[in-house]
């Protein structure tokens, strides 16, 4: 039914349950997989590539390398090809959607809460998502923050 589905990460500690449903999901489906993590967390890196950040890119920014060594291993732990690997900086709701259009998506996964916590259940990035994505939303619950 899905032909492609984007996976949003924010590393948070339930990840684990989004990234073993979103599998499942793509695997049932014989869908097109790609991963996005947004930077809102640390400065916008000094690169030449504006908002999207090369993975292969070496730099010199050691929390920007962390969060390009974790999108990295999450993505050939669940064999996505590195082209559909995505580092954004930026809002998440909106940067999750933009890609969502840019790249095609049908359906995009997100937890129900992460790093904002349960304070803000469904009312941050996963709200927003739903609320401007130009495809169909999937949250998956996850039990706590
Ligand atoms: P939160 O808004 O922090 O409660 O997060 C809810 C869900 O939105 C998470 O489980 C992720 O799927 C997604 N999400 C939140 N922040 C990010 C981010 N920086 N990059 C990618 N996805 C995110």
């Amino acid at each position: 039914m899905y032909k492609h589905i984007l996976l949003a990460v924010d590393f948070s500690k339930n990840t684990d349950f989004l990234v073993e449903r979103t599998a499942e999901m793509a695997l049932q489906n014989n869908a097109t997989l790609s991963l996005v993590h947004i930077l809102d967390n640390i400065p916008m890196p000094d690169t030449s590539y504006g908002t999207i950040i090369s993975l292969d890119d070496e730099t010199d920014n050691a929390l920007l390398e962390q969060e390009k060594a974790k999108l990295n291993q999450l993505g050939a732990t669940l064999n996505v090809p590195e082209n559909q690997r995505w580092l954004i900086w930026g809002s998440p709701k909106e940067e999750i959607c933009a890609l969502a259009k840019q790249e095609k998506v049908d359906l995009i996964m997100v937890g129900s809460h992460g790093r904002h916590g349960l304070a803000l259940l469904f009312g941050s990035t996963a709200n927003g998502v739903l609320h401007h994505a130009p495809c169909d939303v999937l949250a998956v619950r996850l039990k706590s923050a």
